[in-house]
């Protein structure tokens, strides 16, 4: 990674060392005691059968379980698919229902004409973001985690990669002001539904090409670090990805190709100066996640980066918060003052006013009521 672009709202220093998934908080919730409870099991086996004597509070009845998972079937059917070989597809493993490619590669005039082919091609297909950063293995992680081994396993990459397409979807801007809720799961499902087709979809065109192509969702590597490079937003103190054209409301996927691509390169539209003075998100999260101070490289565990200066969220407070309520959380997407519907003239200016004046765009934000709960009950016909 070059540094002409100094806007990345996060440093790499001698210290830093590459992630194992087997440390994820995910993984983490299968083998260590510290994240493992009574609580988490039940937690994941709300995504297969709705609760139905749990609770009765809006949000999170059988009705709104049946439509959040539902929203999840179709990336649960990819990762379910080959558990008895252990493998989770989209979540420890790259997605791998691909058929051969062509032997014979097709050529392209220029980096730049393939860049924009592809662009075209993710966008037609359903990507709602779409940009290119190059490949760098300090974000791929050293291994993946087994769920059948509650261990490492093998990170096998195919040799010759140089770039990662990187692919926004955008989560549901209703949906997401209801949560914490079951139903505000609903967003989080669709997103990762949507991109299971789509990044196949991708994946299989650049083989049909002659390509390399290995799709990916949380597997394999971490996402925001090639999302910041690929000019897609802006990294910020929730441990988000901010965009222009979403706020806070996206879920990533990542292609690895052996593609020549042209790359895009990190942007700024003020994110990290507006949360130097926003508190929004720490205030609010319910489980006290999420730093108020400046970005550091302390660590809260080890699902913690080591030696990445940034904002960190402690991934065990988070994970434990929403395996107590039995759904994941988004509170701190549903408060941020970039969570906006932008196709709205009025919050395509607001943004120009975080950009310009945080202070002003702050004190706007709080005049609007911005990030009050959608009552469940009400999002429903
Ligand atoms: S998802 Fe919820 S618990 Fe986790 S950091 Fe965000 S607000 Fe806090
Ligand atoms: S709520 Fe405020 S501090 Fe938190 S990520 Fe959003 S803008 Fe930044």
């Amino acid at each position: 990674m070059g540094n002409d672009h100094p806007h990345r709202n996060y440093e790499v220093l001698d210290t830093f060392e590459r992630f194992s998934q087997v440390d994820d908080v995910f993984s983490r919730s299968r083998w260590d005691p510290a994240v493992h409870s009574d609580a988490s099991e039940r937690f994941y086996s709300t995504y297969r059968r709705p609760l139905t004597d749990w609770r009765a509070a809006p949000g999170f009845t059988q009705h709104d379980y049946a439509l959040r998972n539902a929203s999840w079937h179709v990336t649960d059917i990819f990762a379910e698919m080959f558990e008895h070989a252990d493998r989770r597809d989209g979540f420890l493993d790259p997605l791998s229902m691909l058929r051969d490619g062509a032997s014979e590669r097709i050529g392209f005039e220029s980096p730049e004409a393939a860049a924009a082919d592809v662009k075209h091609v993710a966008q037609v297909v359903g990507a709602d973001l779409v940009g290119i950063a190059p490949y760098d293995e300090r974000w791929v992680y050293t291994e993946r985690f087994s769920v059948q081994d509650g261990g490492a396993k093998p990170n096998d990459l195919p040799d010759g990669l140089t770039s990662v397409i990187v692919i926004g979807q955008s989560m549901d801007h209703d949906l997401t002001r209801t949560a914490p809720s079951a139903l505000a799961g609903t967003a989080t499902g669709l997103g990762y539904s949507l991109d299971s087709v789509v990044l196949l979809t991708i994946a299989q065109y650049l083989r049909n090409l002659g390509y390399e192509a290995v799709p990916s969702m949380n597997d394999t590597a971490l996402a925001i670090p090639y999302a910041l490079e690929a000019g897609l937003g802006e990294y910020a103190r929730n441990g988000l990805l901010i965009t222009p054209e979403f706020g806070p409301r996206l879920r990533l996927g990542k292609i690895f190709t052996d593609l020549p691509l042209a790359r895009d390169h990190p942007t700024s539209f003020g994110v990290e100066r507006f949360c130097e003075g926003c508190r929004r998100c720490t205030e609010a999260c319910p489980a006290k996640a999420i730093p108020d101070g400046a970005p550091s490289d302390e660590r809260y565990n080890r699902s913690n980066l080591v030696g990445v200066r940034k904002w960190s969220v402690d991934g065990e407070k988070c994970f434990n918060y929403w395996a107590k309520v039995n759904t994941d959380c988004s509170v701190c997407i549903r408060v941020c003052p970039y969570n906006r519907d932008y196709r709205d003239p009025a919050n395509r200016e607001w943004l120009e006013l975080a950009s310009a004046d945080p202070e002003a765009a702050l004190a706007r934000a709080d005049d609007e009521g911005h990030g009050e709960r959608l009552l469940p009950r009400s999002w429903w016909p």
